[in-house]
């Protein structure tokens, strides 16, 4: 019980801290962008040594930079240094609205890494004309501007601008329209020359069916046809990207010798072993190393990782994150982790589909000390790796969620207008300002540490037998458990809630959610297409409809604005417990029509009216849709010898300022022939 008790003091506590009202965690706003920064708390009270890893993994995760800017699409590395080139030598007129907009545009740049959409992949087209960007690009020195050997200025201006205003031309850097070769229409710089069905070939003939433990196949490299020739460019040390993977593997060395145990020195020499042979096998070794070193309390990502923003989702994009364990976070999953088989026996569920030994994943909470390459500006909140199937079901894999960004989320959206917009009164206002960061938390917790793996497949059930509504289906499986438990009396009774109002906060703060809130992302006339959003208006509309008769929740109409109102929780959770006994019923014996008809009936058409509503409410509020982070400084301390005394940690550098110091310290590529 002395756990529990520390555990709530930190969860609520980090209301109470004092400096934190200080902390300025909003940066700036522009498009449809909002800047952040995040805190690392506790980095001071970490050893000497620990803080030196810190150091050196960082300066690791920095050098990374170009490689995906290059990967985004072939023009990216030249119109980020052409924008910069301007921003900094420009001697015209900077108050002028053109020049606003140049500056504005190159904001998106940096944030999207490229020149389209970090979340939508479309291009996004500048706010100026050709015309001026031509003018003033002739007034600047053209030894600052990154033209091709013999190009004159204007001829670069002439090769650079289709990518810039012609929105037809590499209009999305990842294309999945169904019918069309998403290889050659594209604009990731993933392929060169090929078309889908040769790329298909290309590692179709590569794969063997047998293969218990098959590489991750063209994971990465560029695939290219040279000469009439399909080959590998692969990214390694010698290889494609190598100027800027040397000073990665300089960096780990470093880390290397300051690692804290004999694993984690492993890691890292696996990595660095990696980095110089482009051995795919060797990355494999290394993903299980990783895996297992689950005692050291630094850990970092640094590589090519997720395969979003590959058609064919095989080549990866470089990122890298550098962490350490937050300890009282990590108790609470843990605990969570250590009960999961109670969780098990008492869910709703049919007792054929529950597991007889459940083992709950040890989600770890992490604190972010740098974030970098795709996972920078904008950043997942959570990570589970490694993504290779075999590896994941022979030694399973790392969940974690980053508590500082989480945090940090939380507290700049407090006092936004958001609630006050869409909330139906003040007592849901004071339920999500007393209870929602904890109750969020929570919810994200079970969700990842008890929701996914629970339950079981009846035996001969195809895995993949749910197809393209799987994913949504899985997701809404695991946010019902987290639901369902969110309002049993054995949360307050471990201490993970203060009393049996909290879930109330998360119970309508989802509901709001997925009947009406989150259509802030979606442009008016289209259906919801990506998993997590179906699955949540899944289950809200779901619960709308069953509990219509009992008017558990409504949609009511207040002065001609559209609200939630939820009557009954107690009544909302029962609904949540049998929305899960029969997503668990459809999961375990692969019911592919009920799933068909589930997702199709209640999680993918938007109500047109009520839609236009509540972006119009939305529009009024002027916020940001999408967020992202600037980094900590970290500043080395020497002593005479040149060795570390100690890394100091800042937080007042500004966004334009961050990413022209990167541009400038870390730009390891050449603009052209990567
Ligand atoms: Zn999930």
């Amino acid at each position: 019980m002395v756990l529990a008790t520390s555990l709530l003091t930190t969860a609520c506590g980090s209301k109470e801290n004092n400096s934190d009202d200080k902390f300025d965690y909003s940066v700036e706003k522009f498009a449809d962008l909002q800047i952040l920064r995040y805190k690392v708390p506790s980095f001071e009270e970490l050893s000497l040594k620990e803080k030196e890893l810190i150091y050196y993994l960082s300066e690791a995760a920095l050098e990374g930079r170009d490689i995906l800017f290059d990967q985004n699409g072939k023009y990216n590395l030249r119109i980020r240094r052409m924008l910069e080139a301007i921003y900094c030598n420009y001697a015209g007129d900077k108050n002028k609205e053109e020049y606003k907009q140049l500056e504005t545009y190159l904001k998106r740049v940096w944030f999207a890494n490229g020149i389209h959409h970090h979340y939508g992949c479309e291009k996004f087209i500048p706010g100026f004309t050709p015309e001026y960007l031509k003018e003033v690009l002739l007034t600047i020195d053209p030894s600052l501007l990154p033209v091709a050997d013999g190009q004159s200025v204007e001829e670069f201006y002439a090769e650079i601008s289709p990518a810039i205003f012609d929105s037809s031309y590499m209009a999305k850097r990842v294309n999945q329209a169904d019918g069309e070769d998403v290889v050659v229409t594209s604009a990731c710089n993933y392929y060169d020359n090929v078309t889908q069905a040769e790329v298909e070939e290309f590692y179709g003939k590569l794969k063997n069916p047998n293969d218990k433990t098959p590489v991750s196949y063209g994971l990465n490299s560029r695939l290219v046809k040279e000469d009439g020739v399909i080959a590998e460019k692969v990214w390694k040390v010698g290889g494609l990207y190598s100027p800027a993977l040397e000073k990665v593997v300089y960096w780990l060395r470093k880390a290397e010798g300051v690692a804290e145990n004999d694993n984690q020195k492993a890691v890292i020499n696996k990595l660095i072993e990696y980095y110089e042979t482009g051995d795919l096998k060797t990355f494999d070794e290394y993903a299980i190393y990783w895996l297992k070193d689950t005692d050291s309390r630094i850990d970092f990502v640094n590589g090519f990782t997720e395969s979003y923003g590959d058609p064919l989702g095989m080549k990866a994009s470089w990122e890298s994150l550098v962490n350490f364990k937050d300890m009282e976070a990590t108790r609470r999953t843990e605990m969570i982790s250590d009960n999961a088989q109670w969780f098990e026996d008492n869910s709703p569920v049919d007792n054929q589909f529950k597991k007889d030994e459940v083992k709950g994943v040890t989600a770890k909470v992490i604190t972010a000390a740098i974030l970098a390459g795709d996972l920078y500006p904008a950043t997942a909140i959570g990570i589970n790796l490694p993504n290779a199937n075999w590896i994941r079901a022979d030694h399973g894999s790392k969940s974690v969620t980053i508590g500082n960004i989480t945090d940090a989320y939380n507290k700049a959206s407090h006092g936004n207008g958001f609630g006050a917009e869409f909330m139906f009164s003040d007592v849901e206002r004071q339920l999500a300002d007393n209870y929602g960061d904890i109750t969020g938390d929570l919810h994200t917790d079970l969700h990842e540490c008890l929701g996914h793996g629970s339950g079981k497949l009846l035996p001969g059930v195809d895995p993949d037998a749910l197809k393209a509504y799987g994913s949504t289906i899985e997701e809404a499986r695991a946010d019902l458990f987290g639901l369902y438990y969110m309002a049993d009396p054995k949360l307050v009774e471990l201490g993970l809630l203060p009393n049996m109002d909290a879930y109330k906060a998360e119970y309508y703060n989802f509901l709001m959610n997925g009947l009406m809130t989150q259509l802030v992302r979606i442009e008016p006339g289209n259906n919801i297409e990506e998993s997590h959003m179906r699955n949540r208006q899944l289950i809200a509309r779901w619960v709308l409809e069953k509990g219509a008769s009992d008017a558990v929740v409504e949609l009511v109409n207040k002065d001609g604005k559209t609200y939630v109102l939820v009557n009954d929780y107690q009544k909302v959770r029962n609904l949540f417990g049998e929305l899960l006994s029969e997503i668990q019923r459809i999961k375990s014996t692969g019911d592919f029509e009920a799933a068909r008809t589930l997702v199709e009936s209640y999680a993918v058409k938007v109500d047109p009216t009520l839609h236009a509503e509540v972006l119009e409410r939305y529009k009024k509020l002027n916020l940001a849709p999408y967020k992202g982070f600037v980094n900590p400084v970290y500043e080395a301390v020497l002593d005479d010898n040149g060795n570390i005394t100690d890394v100091l940690v800042t937080y007042n550098e500004g966004y334009a300022e961050q990413m022209l110091r990167y541009s400038k310290d870390y730009s390891t590529l050449p603009s052209i022939n990567n």
